[in-house]
């Protein structure tokens, strides 16, 4: 077994009480997941600490530790060395696994935590003992207790003795699974693959349902949403994509129905398709990127309309958020640069010159009568992907 490990501490799963077991269990599964394109590991818990180890020599613990960070539910990570337990062996160790980092600063502290009761020192002692040793080697240094630049932390538990420095922020949130499981509409735009992010850091599993129109729409736009939703599983773990052909049910609207009330109606066939597939998959809730006022179908009184469609709660992370702080995320998470790929939508397709941006259900309900919904929606072809973070 290879020296070093990742420690990864765990956020809001060590506050819920009953629960914790099943959100531990459902973290280290994921934890085990998004690790899976760097070598043998083992993963494993214990008094709320991820442990990851690696199963083979000169690992890429630096892959490993990108990869770690994305998991929701750490809220912090620590790249650490395994010591011994005897202290003289620990304490040259020590300083042989920290002196990249000691060179460099001019004032450091040891922290110490020991929840290994039996060990010979208790925490005092071993800050102080492995403080003295540290000045010895790097003669240059000196103690910071309020303000160090390098914090050098021996935890001892289970029978070992870690070494580490400061922790790496990670993702936070809950582990995705632990909150039920929701289908996302993803279109190839901005805001439906950050909403998706979101909402799986708080706990939710995803699927994923797109709209496409071909030939109106390209195969590129389909490879786009594709690399978008792959982009999105690297945070939310593997998704379940169905893309719905929609071509003949718009060309239907367009022939029926009134050109102003178009992208209303179709956003409500839409809705049903997404709430009858999710109910297929056991999800409990539908997801957009809808924000409040940014185009004319995300009015109130279109949003009103859209969701009477609706048999399931939909969820609009974004209703109240600005676009720039949603385009703040897509460029953290690594989906912005896709999503601002040129190729035309099923919703940029036949959008009326003049939508109604206030519709009234009552007219909505009237014109969308004129549709044949059950006989347009009855045998779509889906088309169902398996999205995983790792494939290429
Ligand atoms: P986005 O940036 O997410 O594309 P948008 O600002 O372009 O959103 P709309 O086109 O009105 O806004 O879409 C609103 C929401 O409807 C999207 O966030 C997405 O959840 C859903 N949606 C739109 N088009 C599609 C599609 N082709 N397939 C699946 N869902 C879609
Ligand atoms: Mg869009």
């Amino acid at each position: 077994m290879y020296d070093e490990v990742l420690l990864l501490k765990l956020g809001e799963v060590v506050l819920k009480g009953l629960n914790r077991r099943r959100l531990e269990d459902l973290l280290v599964k994921n934890v085990r997941t998004a690790l899976r394109g760097c070598g043998p590991v083992e993963v494993r818990e214990s008094q709320s600490t991820v442990f990851v180890e690696f199963d083979q020599e000169n690992p890429d613990v630096d892959a490993a530790v990108q990869a770690a960070k994305k998991v929701f539910g750490v809220l912090n990570l620590c790249r650490a060395y395994r010591g011994s337990y005897d202290w003289e062996t620990l304490k040259r160790q020590t300083a042989d696994y920290v002196a990249p980092q000691l060179n460099r600063a001019k004032t450091f502290k040891v922290d110490a935590r020991r929840s290994d009761k039996k060990y010979p020192l208790d925490t005092p002692k071993i800050c102080m003992l492995m403080g003295e040793h540290l000045l010895n080697e790097f003669p240059h240094l000196t103690v910071d207790v309020k303000n160090p630049q390098v914090v050098v932390t021996i935890e001892i538990r289970d029978g070992n003795a870690y070494v580490h420095t400061a922790p790496e922020k990670a993702a936070g949130g809950l582990p995705a699974g632990t909150g039920g499981h929701g289908m996302l509409m993803l279109s190839g735009g901005i805001d439906s693959p950050v909403a998706g992010y979101v909402m799986a850091k708080r706990g939710l599993k995803l699927s994923a349902v797109h709209f496409e129109s071909p030939p109106y729409t390209s195969e590129r736009a389909k490879e786009k949403v594709l690399t978008l939703a792959k982009k999105m599983s690297v945070y939310t773990g593997p998704v379940h994509l169905w893309i719905v052909p929609f071509t003949q049910i718009q060309e239907e609207i367009r022939d029926r129905c009134r050109e102003d009330l178009f992208t209303v109606i179709m956003r409500r066939v839409m809705l049903k398709i997404a709430c009858k597939l999710a109910r297929e998959q056991n999800a409990g809730c539908i997801i957009t990127g809808e924000s409040l006022g940014q185009v004319a179908s995300q009015t109130l009184g279109a949003i009103q309309c859209t969701d009477e469609a609706a048999d399931l709660p939909v969820f609009r992370p974004f209703i109240g958020t600005d676009k720039q702080e949603i385009v703040d995320i897509a460029r953290d998470i690594d989906t912005y640069d896709t999503s601002i790929l040129p190729y035309e939508d099923c919703c940029t397709v036949f959008t009326p010159k003049h939508p109604k941006t206030n519709p009234k259900l009552e007219e909505v309900l009237k014109e969308e009568a004129k549709l044949d919904l059950d006989a347009l929606t009855k045998d779509l072809a889906f088309e169902f992907i398996r999205v995983k973070p790792w494939d290429n």
